[in-house]
C-alpha cells in the first residue's frame, strides 16, 4: 500500500481507504475491516447515519484492540442543532465508536452556502466541534461536500478546514481546480465517488471502458483520481473483504510516480465522445447514495432506475427497458411529489422530474424495440 502525507495535518494516510456506508451487516464488517488493516488501509470514513447508524457501532467493534494503529474518521449534518446538540452528537459517535479521541470530525454534506454559513453561527454546529477540539475529543477538522467547485473555491477561503472530502471523477474533472487550491493552502483532499457512482464499476459500458483506455476500467478510475498528486486518498464503500482485496490489488497495481498526462488523455477521450452533452449528463449524475430512500415516506428506490438511465448515454443498453419503464410507471405513481428526496440529494437532481424523464426514455426505447422486430 503506497501513503500519502494528508495535507498539513501532519498524517500519512493509505491511498485507498474504507468508506463505511455500504457495510451489509455486522459480521461482515468485521470481515471488511480486518482485511482492510492487514492490507494496509489505514483510514476508515463512516457517520453518526451510515447504515440506519450501526456503521459507527459496528466499526468500533470491528477494530477492537487495533483502533490504535488507524485513523477514524466520522461526522455529522449541522443541520439547525446548536454547539451543545452538536456535542452531544460527537460524544455519542465516541460511545459507538469506542473511543476516547477522533481523528477526523467532518461537517457532513455542506451543499450549499448557507448550510456553512449557519453552522458557523454563535452557538452553532462549528462552536461545538471547536469545542471538542480543545478539549483533546477532535484532532483535525474538516468538511465533506457536493458543492458545485465555484462554492468549494469560496469555502476553500475561509481557511477553517484541515481536509475536503470532495467528488472527483474521470466524469467530474472540474473538481481538479479544488483540489490544487486545496493543495496550495495545505488542506488534504480526499476523494468520493471515483467510480462516478458505479458507472465506472462493471459492467462498464464499451464507450467509458474505451475512455479510459484500461482492461479493467476501475484501474483506470482509480488511476485517473490519484494522477493527481494533490489528492492523498480515495474513498471506496466497499461491501466484502473480496472488494478490498480486488481494490487493495487495483491501487498496488499503479506505479507510485503517476503523472497527470493519463487524466489529459482520458479528458480529451471523454470530451470526443460526450462533446458538449458532458454537461447536462453531470446534472443528472445519480451517485447512488441512497440519501432519497431515507427519507422518501414512501420508500421508493429510485436509484436503481437512475444508474440504468446513466448507462444509456455510455452505450449501454437496457436489458428490459419496457420493465424498467413500468416500474418508472410505478413509482411516479406512488410518488407524492413532496420533494424531501431532492432537497437531500447531493447531486441536486430533481427526482420527480427525472424518474418522470427516465420513464419518457425508456418506455420511448421499448416501443421502439417493439417495432424493430415486427420488421
Ligand atoms: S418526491 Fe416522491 S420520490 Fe421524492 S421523497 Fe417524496 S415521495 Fe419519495
Ligand atoms: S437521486 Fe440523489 S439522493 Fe438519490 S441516490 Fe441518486 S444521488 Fe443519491
Amino acid at each position: 500500500m503506497q501513503f500519502r502525507q494528508l495535507g498539513n495535518t501532519g498524517e500519512s494516510v493509505s491511498i485507498l481507504n474504507l468508506g463505511c456506508m455500504r457495510f451489509p451487516n455486522e459480521e461482515k464488517s468485521e470481515e471488511i475491516v480486518n482485511r482492510s488493516i492487514d492490507l494496509g488501509i489505514n483510514y476508515f470514513e463512516t457517520s453518526n447515519r451510515y447504515c440506519e447508524s450501526q456503521s459507527e457501532i459496528w466499526l468500533g467493534k470491528a477494530l477492537g484492540e487495533r483502533r490504535k494503529g488507524v485513523l477514524v474518521s466520522t461526522k455529522s449534518r449541522p443541520n439547525a442543532g446548536s454547539s451543545d446538540d452538536t456535542r452531544r452528537k460527537i460524544d455519542e459517535s465516541l460511545h459507538r465508536l469506542r473511543t476516547d479521541r477522533l481523528d477526523f470530525y467532518h461537517a457532513w454534506s455542506i451543499n450549499e452556502r448557507e448550510m456553512l454559513d449557519d453552522a458557523l453561527r454563535p452557538g452553532k454546529w462549528m462552536e461545538g466541534v471547536l469545542k471538542a477540539k480543545e478539549e483533546g475529543v477532535i484532532r483535525h477538522v474538516g468538511i465533506t461536500s457536493h458543492a458545485t467547485p465555484a462554492e468549494l473555491l469560496d469555502i476553500l477561503d475561509l481557511d477553517l478546514f484541515e481536509v475536503l472530502t470532495v467528488q472527483y471523477s474521470v466524469l467530474l474533472p472540474a473538481y481538479r481546480e479544488v483540489v490544487a487550491k486545496a493543495r496550495q493552502k495545505g488542506v488534504g483532499v480526499i476523494v468520493m465517488g471515483p467510480l462516478a457512482g458505479g458507472l465506472l464499476a462493471p459492467p462498464v459500458p464499451t464507450l467509458l471502458r474505451e475512455a479510459l483506455d484500461s482492461d479493467d476500467p476501475v484501474t483506470g478510475a482509480f488511476r485517473y483520481v490519484l494522477s493527481d498528486s494533490g489528492v492523498s486518498s480515495v474513498s471506496s464503500g466497499m461491501r466484502s473483504a473480496e472488494e478490498v482485496e480486488h481494490n487493495c490489488a487495483v491501487v498496488n497495481s499503479l506505479p507510485s510516480d503517476l503523472s497527470m498526462g493519463y487524466q489529459k488523455e482520458v479528458d480529451r477521450r471523454i470530451d470526443d465522445l460526450l462533446g458538449d452533452r458532458l454537461e447536462e449528463i453531470q446534472s443528472q449524475l445519480c451517485s447512488g447514495c441512497r440519501y432519497c430512500f431515507s427519507v422518501c415516506p414512501q420508500r421508493l428506490r429510485v436509484f436503481n432506475l437512475f444508474k440504468a438511465y446513466n448507462l444509456v448515454h455510455f452505450g449501454g443498453e437496457p436489458k428490459n427497458p419496457e420493465k424498467l419503464a413500468a416500474n418508472a410507471d410505478e413509482a411516479i405513481e406512488q410518488c407524492t411529489e413532496c420533494a424531501a428526496c431532492s432537497r437531500i440529494c447531493p447531486q441536486k437532481i430533481d427526482v420527480p422530474a427525472h424518474l418522470r424523464r427516465v420513464r419518457d426514455y425508456m418506455r420511448a426505447l421499448a416501443d421502439e424495440k417493439a417495432s424493430a422486430s415486427k420488421m
